[in-house]
């Protein structure tokens, strides 16, 4: 597998709190600490999951806004922006595509991280689907092209070509990170999403390890040595 230099900025595309640091918080801690600039684009408020009876979608958002800005204070992300869509709501739209490029032309990202929208194997939440989907097409080619969203133009912004995507969650991973450094700080950012995990940290900490485990065992057979790991699908751009 190809390893991947730390980038100068990179831009997460995240459709649910917690999506991001279960695909990618142990590169992203390593990167932060190497001095990458890094933010955050939270798509929904992840207001439909919880299985609490008593539990409601308003208050449901709160927690996970709150929960998401601790867990981006933990691995050191510079800026957390919310798109504020209903979970499971949204669309492959104009306007979602537009807010998304937006935030490219305005952090311009060597790199953008998203989740892997084509998968074959067994079916995936939609939102996934549809954020992956968008965020490609943000970069490439939209951000570059400046017919699309002049408005964007005239506040000020400039177009831009982001360098690759980093695809997580893919079934043809062609990329590792190595996280053995991070994966403390990993597992504490996971634990930060406490309304969507189990509340006995032993058990976040032993999914978390075992996950990075098998990463780094199916990136050690195809050469290299890893402990720990996450690995990505990447599409690179001319720039
Ligand atoms: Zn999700």
């Amino acid at each position: 597998m190809e390893t991947i230099e730390t980038p100068e900025r990179a831009m997460l595309v995240i459709p649910h709190p917690d999506d991001g640091e279960s695909g990618c918080a142990g590169t992203v801690a390593k990167w932060v600490a190497e001095g990458c600039h890094v933010l955050y684009v939270v798509a929904t408020n992840g207001d439909k999951g919880s299985a609490d009876p008593e539990m409601t979608s308003e208050r449901l958002a709160a927690i996970r806004d709150v929960e998401q800005r601790n867990a981006a204070r933990a691995l050191g992300v510079d800026e957390v922006v919310f798109l504020g869509y209903g979970d499971g709501e949204l669309e492959d739209t104009q306007e979602f595509r537009g807010r998304v490029v937006r935030e490219i032309r305005r952090w311009r990202p060597d790199v953008v991280m998203a989740m892997d929208p084509l998968r074959t194997k067994g079916h995936t939440h939609r939102d996934h689907r549809i954020s992956g989907l968008v965020a490609m097409d943000a970069c490439f080619p939209y951000a570059r092209d400046l017919l699309h969203f002049p408005e964007h133009i005239a506040e000020g912004l400039e177009t831009y070509k982001v360098g690759a995507v980093l695809l997580w969650g893919s079934e043809n991973p062609d990329t590792v990170v190595d996280i053995a450094a991070t994966l403390g700080r990993k597992i504490e950012a996971l634990t930060a999403h406490a309304s969507q995990l189990s509340t006995d940290a032993n058990r976040i900490e032993t999914f978390v390890t075992r996950r990075a485990k098998d990463a780094a065992e199916r990136a050690s057979a195809d050469g290299g040595q890893y402990e720990f790991a996450e690995l990505f699908r990447k599409i690179s751009f001319r720039r």
